[in-house]
């Protein structure tokens, strides 16, 4: 983009002042991101990968809007619940967080997540972070006890500005826990002293392993510089983990860490909370055995990214009818053009009406609903072109549909769904409920070869009664130009 004075004004809501904003990056077409990432002790579990979800359609908004970004998100793989988690099964706690990384690569893959353009180790900065520690304890905010590092928040004023919390509210909740070397109760630890058995680092101040904040703070500094544009993370990481990385930071280097705070809302399970700790989770994994991953693309999409979202069976079953309404859609308008290259034009109306509202929508504060009814309203017109063309002329209605077809990719592409061929995608759908309901497909193939015999015979009532047993069984056919296509009922 040479042009970035240009480039569209996208609003976005800013957690640090509550107010939705004008994204202003510092450098005019550019966006740095940093999303905190998973601790990769277990498998990725659905709340998490709505969060991590959110964020890849911000990044691939702002990047069809022209802007480049730069995308972090963080592997935490040294932290209490990867020692404690690696001790149960009797492994290395570093072979354990391998192993969850690439499980979190292959759940991410399968959720179409694009890659980070860095995806950080904890155990890769540890120079970082100790240079940053170091930094705290040379001005006074830091101090070493015990063996380990803590931030003394009561010498930093600004400390509560994300969460907005009151101090003195926040101390009476507090509690020391023992073996902790604290001051306040409000001080967090920026290192922990090594213990027997636990991976440990040399320091200035003693061998041990860094906080689990201090990590964040190193990371972003590294890849996006002391002061970038936007923060994200789930909305339970602002107090105290946001929280923490500002005052680690802005203590540090005394200017702003990000200037703009993202927070993606919570998934509700059976009216519970999302989380690990309260065991009530749906592991990513199980829910793409379930259903594709776009389908869950869609779910997560079809609420305001900063509102809780109710996570049910049905809800789930819903987003994957829709996402195959789309794809049978898609795969009549390619029956219909036939593959010829037909140059669009209008029959009426402007064909980019829907890209338009899509964007108008997603300019404000990313909002996907708005997006995902300006993306049906494009099938809509599609679906009536097909079946009530208005006009007799032919070539008419096939450049209309043509450029209607043409909207279909750069929505597609920002919410990271529709990207399959067609007949690829409802194929892989149809392959999963057969297996789901333990349907014999050679059986149901020979029938509908028996039909299609039939109907050549001309023994229409043969080739009914074939119609109605797969009926029976929940296969539904279609015949199309290029034969007939079945599918398994939802
Ligand atoms: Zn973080």
């Amino acid at each position: 983009m040479s042009a970035t004075h240009s480039l569209p004004a996208v609003s976005v809501y800013n957690t640090l002042t509550r107010r939705k904003e004008p994204l202003e990056p510092l450098r005019p077409g550019e966006v740095g991101l940093y999303v905190c990432g998973p601790t990769v002790y277990s498998w990725v579990h659905i709340g998490n990968a709505r969060t991590f979800t959110v964020f890849d359609v911000v990044v691939r908004y702002l990047r069809h809007r022209g802007y480049r970004v730069s995308y972090v998100r963080n592997y935490t793989d040294v932290d209490d619940k990867i020692i404690n988690a690696a001790r149960e099964t009797g492994e290395d706690p570093s072979a354990l967080a391998d192993r969850f990384v690439q499980a979190f690569e292959e759940d991410a893959r399968g959720l179409g997540l694009l890659q980070p353009d860095v995806a950080p180790r904890v155990t890769e900065v540890i120079p970082e972070i100790r240079a940053l520690i170091q930094a705290l304890l040379d001005q006074g905010v830091a101090y070493a006890a015990g063996g380990d590092v803590y931030f003394q928040v009561s010498r930093w004023p600004e400390y509560a500005k994300l969460s907005r919390r009151n101090l003195d509210d926040l101390r009476a909740g507090e509690r020391v826990t023992p073996g902790e070397h604290k001051r306040e109760p409000l001080d967090f630890a920026l290192w922990k002293g090594e213990k027997p058995g636990e991976p440990a680092w040399d320091a200035p101040w003693g061998r041990g392993r860094p906080g689990w904040h201090i990590e964040c703070s190193a990371m972003s500094e590294k890849f996006l510089g002391r002061t970038f544009d936007i923060h994200g993370g789930g909305l339970d990481l602002i107090f105290p983990h946001h929280e923490n990385e500002i005052a680690q930071s802005e203590a540090a280097h005394h200017q702003q860490l990000a200037r703009v705070w993202m927070h993606a809302g919570f998934l509700e399970l059976e009216n519970a909370k999302m989380s690990k700790s309260l065991g009530n989770v749906v592991r990513l994994r199980d829910a793409l055995a379930k259903v594709d991953g776009e389908a869950l693309r869609l779910f997560f999409l079809s609420s305001n990214y900063r509102k809780e979202l109710a996570f049910t069976d049905e809800s789930l079953a819903d987003a994957e009818k829709r996402v195959e309404y789309f794809y049978e859609t898609l795969q009549r308008v390619d029956e219909r053009l036939g593959g010829r290259e037909v140059r669009p034009g209008p029959l009426h109306g402007d064909p980019g009406a829907s890209l338009t509202a899509f964007e108008a929508s997603m300019d404000d504060d990313f909002n996907t609903p708005g997006a995902l009814a300006a993306l049906s309203m494009l099938f809509g017109e599609m679906n009536e072109l097909l079946d009530h063309p208005p006009v007799p002329d032919r070539a008419m209605v096939m450049r209309t549909l043509a450029a209607l077809r043409a909207q279909v990719g750069p929505m597609g592409e920002v919410l990271g769904i529709l990207g399959s061929p067609p007949t690829a995608w409802l194929e892989r759908r149809r392959d999963r409920l057969v297996r789901q309901r333990g349907l014999d497909r050679d059986r149901i193939e020979a029938l509908i070869a028996e039909r299609a015999a039939a109907r050549k015979a001309k023994d229409f009532a043969r080739a009914d009664a074939i119609r109605d047993e797969l009926l029976c069984l929940g296969v539904e056919l279609r015949d199309g130009p290029s034969g007939t296509l079945w599918k398994v009922r939802s």
